[in-house]
């Protein structure tokens, strides 16, 4: 079966879903790995890192042969279009924006797989590229807050005085959460936390911060947040107004599956904080956990730096593309035997990810978004 990697064509995207050691071991499985030229070029694998596979200078003829397509940004329709029927792609989707996407891999009968569908389950840990993904943003959010912070993270002793540790407080503390945390602790920052899963407590402070306890819990299914009541929502607010005033830099993660992000923080909340702090809004993919963030943009308000980056993974080119190839080589290898690429159904992480299979949508909630 030949696998093509093309060349990412959403703006901005540096990544590549396969960088050459996963190119490698798919080849030893028995797959014949095509790759688009300068595919790796922007997360700086040259084509001779590639070795001996075929390289392939134009898109469509590269996407036309191949039984597999592997990427990492979500589709779009004429990507879709190019597809031989019935051949399989697996990457990013996010369905429920790009439904025209869907219905396109219905009409050519592709079988597709999500990366965020998969299921959150400990066999899957390898192949979960949710995860890998959200640790970069974690790390980039506590570097950013830094580089933005006209403070020092760390105390310093100093013949010109001593400088005070900075106070990050880290909202939200789930994989991004917990290696923001883990960041600024490194950088030398006095670091507190707060999330509404009691679990996190432990975790937070296994990284050396401290829990902010605000009284307020909601443990939603699967592990995750469920969104807060209005009265929920204020006791919160009124709760975290005190801690946010004394931080140098915040960082925001919270996140709702299938939500908005919630907003945490008003604009009185920002108005409140110090000259010179910094918000480093992690939610902005999702429109922001601060209400002033603009997605992609960095702003001043009333001396608070606001700054709401977008795709942070694509800024660690390398290796989101190193840990984006194992979470596919994870996912697809079990089920390779003799060069061919043959899907346990009965699998539940196969059929839980599936989108489309034979002009069917798999997806429920996809499916019923579409139809
Ligand atoms: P996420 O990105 O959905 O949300 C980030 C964090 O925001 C979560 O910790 C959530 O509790 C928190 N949050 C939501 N609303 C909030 C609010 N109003 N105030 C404060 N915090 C709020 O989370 P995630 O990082 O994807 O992790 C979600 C769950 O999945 C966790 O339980 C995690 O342990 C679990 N998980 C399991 C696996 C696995 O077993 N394979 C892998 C990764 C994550």
């Amino acid at each position: 079966m030949k696998l093509a990697v093309p060349k990412e064509t959403a703006p901005g995207e540096r990544r590549v879903a396969l960088d050459p050691s996963v190119v490698t071991k798919l080849t030893k499985l028995g797959l014949e790995v095509l790759v688009q030229k300068d595919a790796g070029g922007s997360a700086h694998f040259p084509d001779d890192a590639y070795g001996d596979v075929r390289m392939v200078d134009d898109a469509g003829a590269l996407i036309g042969e191949a039984d597999i397509v592997v990427r990492v940004a979500p589709p779009g329709v004429e990507d879709v279009e190019r597809m031989k029927d019935g051949a399989t792609l697996v990457g990013f989707f996010h369905a429920h924006k790009s439904t025209d996407v869907v219905k396109a891999m219905q009409a050519k009968k592709i079988t597709s797989f999500a990366m965020e569908l998969i299921p959150r389950i400990s066999r899957a840990q390898s192949m979960d590229a949710l995860s890998s993904q959200a640790a970069i943003g974690g790390y980039k959010a506590a570097i950013m807050g830094a580089d933005l912070s006209c403070r020092f993270f760390p105390m310093l002793t100093t013949a010109a005085g001593t400088i005070r540790p900075s106070k990050v407080i880290v909202i939200g503390a789930g994989v991004a959460g917990l290696q923001a945390i883990a960041t600024a602790r490194r950088l030398g920052a006095m670091v507190e936390a707060y999330d509404v899963r009691s679990a996190t407590k432990e975790q937070v402070e296994s990284l050396g911060a401290k829990f902010l306890d605000l009284g307020v819990k909601a443990e939603g299914e699967g592990g995750y947040a469920r969104e807060l009541t209005d009265e929920e929502k204020q006791q919160q607010q009124e709760a975290l107004a005190g801690f946010i005033s004394k931080a140098d830099v915040l960082i925001t993660t919270a996140a709702i599956p299938g939500r908005p992000s919630p907003k945490l923080i008003p604009e009185s909340m920002v108005e409140g904080m110090k000259p010179g702090a910094v918000i480093v809004d992690l939610a902005a993919e999702g429109g922001g956990n601060c209400e002033l963030t603009k997605p992609g943009e960095t702003i001043e308000h009333k001396g608070v730096i606001i700054h709401g980056p977008l795709n942070i993974p694509s800024q660690v080119a390398l290796h989101a593309s190193e840990m984006y190839a194992k979470n596919l080589l994870n996912f697809l290898s079990p089920h390779i035997a003799e060069g061919e690429f043959k899907p346990d159904w009965e699998d539940e992480i196969i059929a839980k990810s599936c989108l489309t299979h034979d002009g069917e949508i798999k997806h429920e909630a996809t499916r019923s978004l579409v139809e």
